[in-house]
């Protein structure tokens, strides 16, 4: 591959912004450098590859970045508290020792995707290239909307808290230099920044299946769960159901009941694109290594992260629940969650990770139609699930609650990095218990904090260190 300038440009500002403990520790030069605009589509591609490959990092998400709302909810926990995820499992962080790689890595995306984003409308492209501009373009955009959600939900409270009233993360839409010095903006803001990114992207990205990128069905089924987040339930519905439709025409299908224990491993394809609409691709070329959700989540790897006690019974109320397939035991002491398999030839740290799944619609759809008290739809959506984890089952109209909806949810989503985010946004309680099976008899909660809801100040990650240190407009959440 010739590395274009532009090509060089975009990676120096993303080793530099991921390794960071400043506002994007930007260099002078870097920001002189950036005077230079993006002239081709090509070198839009290439800056977009770059911020693929920042996502793609283990401390982004092929890892951290799933597994923290999983460790914090009570589906899953850390193997003990000295585990790489026990920090988050055990609310191992303050004001001094938060980490900085969320923030860090999150708002490197959004830098790129401003570099982008302020250079695109300008390049001269011919009528053939039109469709291609547009794609990139919504690319950048549903990135941006991403990384702003992801970042609004870890320090930011749920919307519907307060409906958004409290301190989100600074909406940044402009190129940063190290001059900047951005301040919060709320969460009603910032969720209005991430809807109207979402909503534009999705009039310009592609229908069509495209490896290891986002397409419109994606940042659809996306925008869908960020309607869902702000309590927009007709919205929330109305893009589901968009997103449904629009996935099928382009060959998605829900994996079958007897695809869905190994369907994890597949490497999807344009002729067979399955059921996830957008994974991070890993590749033993260009492997995340082993922090990886793969060599995380694996007996065979540093078993890190396993199923609560309370979970494993949860699941197995239903002994024919396709889903305990995706368990795998270690002995009789712990049971993983096998979702990141490897790609054929491949090892475990390799394992894609898939963030936006078609299943997530269904139920996302199943959600807002049941809050909308429309339980014939509800139930519509939420049978394609019930039924695939076990075709002997049936969703009863007439008796469903959104209690049903989201016990199906975490069945189905379980160590997908949803759990801690559902319940908060719902205004639950996560509710941790000390239980006991045979099957697992390792499996012990090693923690104080069992219990808690949205006003728990530890539900939000504090403002990184680095940030506050140099960052005097910035304000650290309540509590820390
Ligand atoms: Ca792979």
């Amino acid at each position: 591959m010739k590395l274009t300038p532009y090509f060089l440009l975009g990676l120096s500002w993303l080793a530099v912004a991921s390794c960071g403990n400043d506002w994007l520790d930007l260099e002078p030069s870097t920001a002189v450098e950036t005077e230079k605009s993006i002239k081709q589509l090509s070198d839009i591609e290439f800056s977009l590859n770059g911020i693929y490959s920042t996502m793609q990092d283990p401390y982004a998400y092929s890892g951290r970045l799933v597994y923290y709302a999983d460790v914090t909810g009570d589906d899953m926990q850390a193997v003990s508290s000295t585990k790489r995820t026990g920090g988050y499992y055990d609310f191992r962080f303050s004001r001094d020792t938060g980490p900085s790689t969320h923030w860090n890595l999150l708002y490197a995306m959004i830098q790129g995707c401003n570099l982008i984003l302020k250079d695109i409308d300008a390049i001269n492209i011919s009528d053939d290239e039109a469709a291609y501009r547009d794609d990139l373009k919504g690319e950048a955009l549903a990135i941006r909307g991403l990384a702003l959600f992801d970042l609004t939900r870890i320090f930011g409270y749920p919307y519907l808290k307060d409906q958004g009233a409290s301190l989100g993360v600074p909406i940044v839409t402009e190129f940063s230099t190290i001059e900047s010095r951005p301040s919060r903006h709320t969460v009603a803001q910032c969720y209005e920044a991430i809807i109207a990114d979402l909503e534009q992207s999705t009039t310009l990205l592609s229908s069509k299946f495209k490896k290891g990128k986002i397409n419109r069905w994606a940042a659809m089924t996306l925008l869908s769960r960020v309607y869902l987040y702000k309590g927009d339930d007709t919205k929330a519905l109305q893009c589901a159901e968009e997103a449904i439709q629009g996935a099928k025409k382009a060959k998605y299908a829900l994996w079958s009941n007897e695809e869905y224990p190994t369907a994890w491993g597949n490497d999807s394809s344009s002729s067979k694109p399955g059921e996830v609409l957008f994974e991070i691709v890993n590749l033993t070329t260009d492997s995340p290594g082993k922090e990886s959700m793969g060599y995380l989540n694996s007996y065979n790897g540093y078993d890190d992260m396993c199923i609560t006690v309370s979970f494993y019974h949860l699941l197995k109320e239903d002994p024919a629940d396709v889903r305990l397939k995706l368990l795998s035991f270690d002995k009789t002491y712990y049971a993983y969650v096998n979702k990141y398999q490897p790609q054929e030839g491949e090892n475990i740290t390799d394992a894609n990770i898939p963030l936006i799944r078609l299943s997530e619609a269904y139920l996302n759809a199943a959600e807002a139609a049941v809050k909308l008290g429309d339980k014939a739809t509800a139930a519509a959506y939420l049978t394609p699930i019930v039924e695939r984890a076990n075709p002997a089952r049936t969703v009863e109209e007439s008796t469903l609650t959104l209690d049903d909806v989201l016990t199906e949810r975490r069945k189905e989503l379980v160590g997908e990095g949803h759990r801690m985010y559902d319940v908060m946004r719902n205004g639950g309680t996560v509710k941790r218990v000390q239980l006991s099976d045979k099957a697992i008899s390792k499996t012990k909660h090693d923690t104080k904090y069992m219990e808690y809801d949205w006003n728990f100040y530890q539900i939000v990650l504090p403002i990184p260190k680095g940030e506050m240190n140099a960052n005097p407009n910035m304000v650290q959440n309540p509590g820390y």
